[in-house]
């Protein structure tokens, strides 16, 4: 792996661009960040990429398009040891909490080796506060890897060190079928396989939103479906991409004050949910730390 560009800052976020080899197409994003208030020394999280481009093309995203594949269990490892490095010496991580989200590039429920790379990780390195991140759109035919991937937190990260996240962003199918325009589980399954996931040792599994100007998103549909025991809420806002630009969709949350999502967080907080509103770091953005930002830019300025 010969790293291409380093954008950011160790006080945010640090953004590698990585060429896997010498074939163009084969470039790979991942990010050291912190999340402030909360000091480095107490919590880093890594996010990689699982795939070259994603098949998916989400609405929001510059991760899609550009499909050259999924990584292998090495190529996966091989951005998360070179993330460690840079912080540690050997395997023994001292930080308390490391969070790995495999979000950067990537669905990550249509590979395999994320499986591979998660059961690996604990006998890989020393790391009691390790803790991996799956966000999903929840794609149909992806059971196999959910049931792996359940056995997995059974096994290896099953005090609460697990997180589960399924992006939803509507509550309309067609408006869901729009953004994200694939074949998906039903909310009567990503319900079910909750069910099945979730015990009182774990942490809630979150649902987030992005929510998009002019698209619905009815709490009580959520709460239908649902159990606020088993489930939380994330609401963030639409991250500035290129392909936000694009398709011209537009946000409803911008910033912390925004009433719009002030009162989407009142309503799922009456129906008895844990609300997350993040907003994230605005400095982030400039970075550019959003998902395929810097791959698609680099393949924009080839075009
Ligand atoms: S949001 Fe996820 S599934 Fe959608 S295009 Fe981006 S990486 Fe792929």
């Amino acid at each position: 792996m010969r790293i291409l560009e380093t954008t950011g800052s160790d006080e945010l976020a640090t953004v590698y661009v990585a060429a896997l080899d010498d074939k163009a197409e084969r470039i790979v994003e991942f990010v050291q960040s912190t999340q402030p208030p909360v000091p480095s020394d107490q919590k880093l999280v890594l996010i990689v990429s699982t795939m070259l481009g994603c098949p998916v093309e989400c609405l929001m995203c510059d991760a899609g398009g550009n499909f050259h594949g999924k990584l292998s269990k090495d190529e996966i490892m091989e951005q998360i040891d070179f993330l460690i490095k840079k912080q540690f010496n050997g395997n023994k991580i001292t930080v308390p909490k490391l969070k790995i989200q495999f979000a950067r590039m990537g669905e990550p429920a249509f590979n395999p080796a994320v499986i591979d790379v998660m059961t690996e990780l604990p006998e890989k390195y020393d790391a009691p506060g390790l803790m991996p991140c799956i966000s999903t759109i929840a794609p149909a035919g992806a059971k196999k890897f959910f049931d792996r991937l359940l056995e997995v937190k059974q096994k290896y990260y099953n005090n609460g060190m697990f997180q589960l996240q399924f992006s939803i962003h509507t509550t309309d199918q067609e408006e869901r079928d729009r953004i994200i325009p694939c074949k998906k589980w039903s909310f009567e399954q990503i319900a079910e396989f909750g069910q099945r996931w979730f015990t009182p040792n774990d942490r809630k599994i979150t649902l987030n939103f992005a929510p998009i100007k002019g698209m619905t998103l009815d709490p009580n549909v959520i709460r239908e479906h649902f159990h606020p025991d088993k489930f939380a809420i994330k609401l963030t806002p639409v991250n500035p991409t290129y392909r936000r630009s694009e398709t011209g969709i537009e946000p409803v949350i911008e910033t912390e004050e925004s009433p719009e999502g002030r009162k989407l967080q009142a309503e799922f907080e009456a129906l008895g949910y844990d609300v997350i509103l993040s907003i994230g770091e605005l400095a982030e953005n400039k970075i550019g730390s959003n998902c395929g930002f810097y791959v698609s830019r680099l393949k924009r300025n080839q075009q």
